[in-house]
């Protein structure tokens, strides 16, 4: 058993948004929070979870309470966690009306054989085990014929919105966090409610195990955020932790698969990356990144942006 000293990360996001002092508290509360499992000997996993957690009720990210709403109003949910001793991992997709989607997720990993669930039976699933609930906010329940109308008119919406570049709004931010423990486990989660401008059933990187979210305790943890288009086709949160065990730095490792998804496919994206030897980098290739860490030491250290 060895005895790393305990480092905890989060993101509250990465575009064009700038970083605001209310939110920029909250990702020092949850830094705290998270840091307090790990110092009390807690597994980077819990940690994860409860960062993440605090991030999603505050209603301040695009996640739990704040989640986007899809193009035909209704919020959807993605979340996954991952740790990096055993390669364990949950997610759900799809989910409407979960406070804490990352919990849910946990509950995949630890009460099931699966390691993703989506749409309305991921949502029954955590209604099952009693995980809190938004108000319901849910447009009424429309006929068939009534619904493929709507579907048509949104999918019009959609095509305008993308043809106006309105989709560039942009706004921040999912969260995510990744956690070295005292005994050397990482782990890695991220929750979301989708980009700006997203048709109805949409999924982003943030539940793909490899794309958004990756821990092993052989290389380290990611978590990622920004266009999730771009993070799935070049599987990003893996290919940083291939990077790492070949030797390169979390630094190095986060500037070279980012820089790929600029030229390759021009993304944009802002990662959190985590050796389990301890070292660690927050990059983007986005304006700004509202992201922090903590080791126990004075006080978190929060930022809109990374150089
Ligand atoms: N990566 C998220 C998604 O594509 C969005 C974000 O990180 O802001 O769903």
């Amino acid at each position: 058993m060895t005895n790393s000293r305990p480092l905890i990360l989060a993101h509250g996001g990465a575009g064009l948004r700038r970083l605001t002092p209310t939110q920029a508290a909250c990702l020092a509360d949850a830094l705290v929070i998270g840091y307090a499992i790990l110092e009390q000997g807690g597994p980077a996993l819990i940690a994860v979870e409860c960062t993440i957690g605090l991030l999603e009720q505050s209603g301040l990210f695009n996640a739990g309470r704040g989640a986007n709403r899809q193009l035909d109003g209704v919020q959807r949910m993605d979340a996954a966690i991952m740790e990096g001793a055993h390669l364990k991992a949950g997610a759900v997709a799809s989910t409407e009306g979960l406070v804490h989607p990352i919990t849910a997720a946990r509950l995949v990993m630890e009460d099931t054989n699966h390691v993703l669930l989506v749409g309305p039976p991921a949502t029954r699933f955590a209604q099952h085990c009693q995980l809190e609930l938004l108000p319901r906010a849910r447009p009424p329940r429309r006929s068939s014929a009534r619904s493929a109308r709507a579907a048509t008119q949104t999918l019009r919406l959609y095509r305008a919105m993308l043809k106006s570049k309105r989709t560039r709004k942009d706004r921040y931010g999912t969260v995510g966090a990744v956690a070295l423990d005292r005994s050397g486990t990482v782990a890695a989660g991220a929750s979301t409610g989708g980009i700006d401008s997203m048709l109805p059933g949409r999924v982003g990187d943030s539940p793909l195990i490899g794309c958004g979210v990756y821990a092993d305790n052989q290389s380290g943890a990611v978590s990622m955020t920004g266009m999730g288009e771009g993070i799935i086709r070049l599987v990003i949160a893996k290919s940083i932790c291939d990077h790492l065990v070949m030797g390169k730095s979390p630094a190095v490792a986060a500037r070279q698969v980012l820089h790929m998804l600029v030229s390759r496919i021009r993304g944009s994206a802002g990662a959190l990356v985590l050796s389990p030897d301890g070292r660690f980098a927050i990059r983007h290739v986005t304006p700004h990144m509202a992201a922090g860490w903590w080791n126990g030491a004075g006080q978190p250290t929060v930022r809109g942006q990374f150089p």
